[in-house]
């Protein structure tokens, strides 16, 4: 038994779905769970609509045409997808009448893209004679708690999930389950969902839970790769990573999976494969618990542009207890996270991402400290064994030195899998290409 996951863009037209269904088709001896995103952006599209409704327009148009142009190019019904676009469009227009939405709302109206997903897929492969079932998460067991927008699993569904799937793995039903990514429901019954990118966590946790021989994630590049193909175009694929190489990948940038979805198959030890849906027969990534053979000690290198460096300098730091403390207090009280940490005596620097106002926060913290923000910047990371460290230090800087970059900060990660640095935004990429030839080369 297998799961195999397909993202968006997967699954963004008529062409793409039958490929998809191909693929699924090829593996159907393994009996995969099959779990899909959202067409191509549509919730990207669904969430403009809902601003649009907030500001009093209720305009679904895009959305009505896709899933219905696309259901008429593969030559399916859409009865099955007709009731929810109705349902969509009468919770725009409440959310147009009232002028708010809400993150409960927000979590129900974005619901709708998986839900039509997986039924455009599931009519397509019964039209191919592959039964198939569409299956809303809720209805195997996604019970999460009511933090809408990023909702957290309960524990019960590691015994809910096999139990709703129980027909399918035991082969008393034999069409293929095609589930909903990304939502669930709280214990209200409220829809809910596990944040942008949520659908890798469904896929992982329904592997975990019924014990799939191997999570697939579908992709259309080669797995995951030693570094981004769009910054170093012979970047090669990592066979290989462990489950701390690749939280640790996703979160420092690395397109792989969502950073939080590999703690369930993490538990149980599933292993969970990168697949490119260009090239089936290649074998692709796999995430393991230990590798299982040599490898050399460096994995990957990843950035993450446009962040800020804040520095935060006080001499009342020195020797005292409970500055640090303060000082993340205030991170905490604006709900800003931070990604990277270096201090001195009596300084400390962050970075953090600049998609959230920071203002709020550099005013608190410049009561108790000098503070600097400095914009413009980005983290580079090389996912590696740091037990060798130093000698990795010395090739990678002796490489920067040579290509002139100057790096601003570093750290070297307690997780024992990453060295960050922090570069100006405007030499990233140049950093990235560096370190890539003098590991890699
Ligand atoms: N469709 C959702 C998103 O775009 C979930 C996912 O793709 O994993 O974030
Ligand atoms: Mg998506």
């Amino acid at each position: 038994m297998i799961v195999m996951k397909f993202g968006g863009s997967s699954v963004a037209n008529a062409q793409r779905i039958k490929h998809v269904s191909s693929i699924i088709q090829s593996y159907a001896a393994q009996k995969p769970i099959v779990v899909l995103s959202a067409m191509g952006d549509t919730t990207d599209h669904l969430l403009e609509a809902a601003e649009r409704a907030v500001n009093g327009t209720v305009d679904m148009s895009r959305i009505e045409t896709l899933h219905r142009s696309t259901a008429e190019e593969l030559g399916i019904q859409t009865d099955e997808i007709e009731p929810l676009l109705a349902e969509l469009k009468t919770l725009l227009t409440g959310i147009s009448m009232l002028r708010e939405l809400t993150k409960r709302s927000r979590d129900y109206l974005v619901s709708f893209g998986e839900r039509m997903s997986v039924r455009l897929m599931a009519a397509w492969l019964n039209t191919q004679s592959v039964p198939a079932r569409a299956c809303d998460a809720w209805d195997i067991g996604f019970v999460s708690d009511s933090r809408f927008m990023s909702a957290e699993l309960l524990d019960s569904v590691w015994q809910a999930i096999p139990a709703a799937l129980a027909p399918y793995t035991a082969g008393s039903d034999n069409r293929i389950p095609i589930v909903t990514g990304f939502i669930a429901k709280d214990t209200n019954g409220y829809i809910t969902t596990l944040g942008r990118g949520g659908s890798d966590l469904t896929a992982t946790m329904i592997g975990a839970a019924v014990r799939a021989d191997e999570v697939q994630t579908w992709k259309d590049v080669d797995g995951i790769l030693t570094a981004d193909p769009r910054i170093v175009p012979d970047a090669r694929t990592v066979p290989e990573v462990t489950y701390d190489e690749a939280a640790e990948l996703a979160y420092f940038g690395a397109q792989v999976l969502h950073p939080r979805s590999m703690a369930p198959c993490r538990k149980t030890g599933t292993p969970v494969r990168v697949k490119n849906s260009y090239n089936m027969s290649f074998a692709g990534s796999v995430i393991v618990e230990h590798h299982t053979g040599p490898c050399g000690p460096v994995r990957a290198i990843t950035s993450v542009q446009r962040i800020c460096v804040i520095d935060i300098v006080s001499t009342r730091m020195l020797g005292a207890s409970g500055f640090l403390a303060h000082i993340f207090n205030q991170f905490l009280k604006w709900d800003i996270s931070v990604d990277m940490v270096a201090t001195s005596e009596v300084s400390v620097s962050l970075t953090v991402k600049t998609d959230k106002d920071l203002s709020g926060l550099l005013e608190d913290l410049s009561r108790v400290a000098e503070v600097r923000c400095k914009e413009n910047k980005a983290i580079v990371t090389v996912i590696c064994d740091v037990s060798h460290s130093s000698t990795l230090l010395a090739k990678g800087f002796a490489a920067l030195a040579e290509a002139g970059v100057n790096v601003q900060m570093i750290s070297q990660g307690a997780s024992k899998v990453n060295i960050s640095m922090v570069c100006d935004n405007s030499e990233a990429a140049h950093v990235v290409q560096t370190l890539h030839t003098a590991f890699f080369a």
